[in-house]
């Protein structure tokens, strides 16, 4: 078996599967925080593409006074790329998978990292939705499988959502939390439970927000200051609505309803009709707020 460990540069090393939104993200903090990171892809546009985006991160960092020129080089040379998942997997210690929300690929995905990987290598999946126990199913070491939610843009965000299955070990438990410190977030722990913590209570808040607009309890914008000055939330639920998309809010909304069974989550019709009609939010350029001129 593989060290885990570079022998020339004697870095830990970890693989992230998909370098996509997420994906990349993910491999510039953990290339950052010293990893010998290697980014795997199927599509080599797509690797192209989280190569470029990396670099302009690193390149605003060194702008903006946050990341020194040195942090920069460090990360870029910690980083590879490559199209073969075996070469990705071999001798890592830690996988974090980011490819498309599909059960059976992620498991796909992470059974043939279980088997290229480091003895003891956690395999954590950066789903959004799917039960961290499904995903292990049928796996070859269940205990080693664990959610690392991270939030997007992911070098920005500081929370990390550590999602622990039926079967997760306490040392994987353990390790997750050790990483998502050293790449310089803030993790919780919770279990694995529809939405998580974060996106179980911001939805609940959001819809509640949009029925409220419904009844005429006021109008979207005093709804959001509502939140914003009287709760310091950084912007309104409504608002926040429009910039994650409304059709992805009525999505989780669905799921949510129909996995907790609860009618906090019933989707209210305002959302509905708005979806239907292409309210979208900004990417339309209209949600409850008009977006023309972004
Ligand atoms: P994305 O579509 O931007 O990226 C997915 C990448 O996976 C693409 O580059 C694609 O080419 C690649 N891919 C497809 N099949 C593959 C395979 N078999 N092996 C390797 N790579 C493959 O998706 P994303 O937004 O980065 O989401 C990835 C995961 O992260 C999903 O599970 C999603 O639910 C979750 N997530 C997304 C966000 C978000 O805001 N986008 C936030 C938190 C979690």
């Amino acid at each position: 078996m593989t060290s885990p460990r570079d022998a020339t540069t004697d870095r830990p090393r970890l693989a992230v599967l998909g370098a996509g939104t997420m994906g990349h993200g993910i491999a510039q903090v953990a290339a950052m925080a010293g990893y010998e990171t290697r980014l795997f892809d199927v599509l080599p546009e797509a690797l192209e593409a989280a190569r470029k985006q990396i670099e302009s991160n690193l390149r605003k960092g060194i702008q903006r006074g946050k990341v020194t020129r040195e942090e920069s080089d460090r990360a870029l040379e910690a980083l590879s790329f490559t199209r073969y998942l075996s070469e990705a997997a071999d001798g890592v210690q830690i996988v974090i998978e980011a490819v498309p929300e599909r059960l059976d690929l992620k498991r796909k995905v992470l059974r043939r990292c279980a088997e290229a990987a480091a003895e003891g290598a956690m395999l954590a999946t950066n789903t959004s939705s799917l039960s961290i126990s499904r995903i292990a199913e049928g796996l070859p070491s269940p205990e080693r499988v664990i959610g690392l939610h991270f939030f997007n843009p992911v070098h920005i965000m500081a929370l990390v959502e550590i999602v622990r299955g039926v079967e997760t070990s306490d040392e994987t438990v353990a390790q997750a939390r050790d990483v998502a410190e050293r790449l310089g977030k803030t993790p919780i722990v919770i279990a694995d439970s529809p939405g998580f913590a974060s996106s179980r209570l911001g939805l609940a808040l959001g819809l509640e927000a949009i029925r409220m607009v419904e009844e005429g309890v006021a109008s979207p914008e005093d709804i959001d200051t509502a939140m914003v000055l009287g709760y310091r939330h950084p912007m309104g639920p409504l608002k926040l609505g429009d910039l994650v998309g409304l059709d992805v809010r009525l999505d989780i909304a669905r799921y949510l309803y129909e996995s907790l069974r609860s009618p906090i989550f019933e989707p209210p019709a305002l959302l509905e009709r708005m979806v239907a009609e292409g309210r979208l939010g900004r990417k339309s350029g209209r949600g409850f707020y008009r977006w023309d001129e972004d």
